[in-house]
């Protein structure tokens, strides 16, 4: 596992931080010098996704929602909004992530548009 760097956006330190992995979500890392939490700041960005139209199975698009999920939490995003369709799939990324949301590994989430099947999930408080 390579060294990954985290900086501070609130004094500029920088850190060496370990990847993440699912289970140790929600990350917590105190900044060395200010000891602000730097998992939870953000730069205010929403990243988007699309798990739905590649063909993907529900068990894909399950496995492709926690990559995702490990991604915007190591960068630096205050949400993300996962487009799921309208069909099987949305079903179970909502069950995935309400169970996610009891387990804190993000903030909460509420889909944007049903007929347009994209939900927003929020990881960091504003
Ligand atoms: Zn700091």
């Amino acid at each position: 596992m390579s060294p990954l760097i985290r900086h501070c956006l609130h004094c500029g330190m920088s850190m060496s931080v370990t990847a993440l992995h699912i289970d140790m979500l929600p990350p917590a890392l105190l900044c060395h010098k200010c000891d602000q939490n730097v998992y939870q700041q953000h730069d205010g960005s929403c990243l988007t996704r699309d798990i739905a139209h590649n063909h993907e199975t529900t068990k894909q698009a399950l496995q492709k929602l926690d990559t995702i999920l490990l991604e915007c939490w190591q960068a630096y995003c205050q949400s993300l909004r996962l487009i799921v369709g309208g069909g099987v799939i949305r079903e179970h990324i909502l069950g995935q992530l309400h169970y996610y949301q009891q387990q804190h590994r993000l903030l909460s989430f509420k889909e944007e548009s049903p007929n347009r099947g994209a939900i927003v999930v929020r990881l960091r408080a504003a």
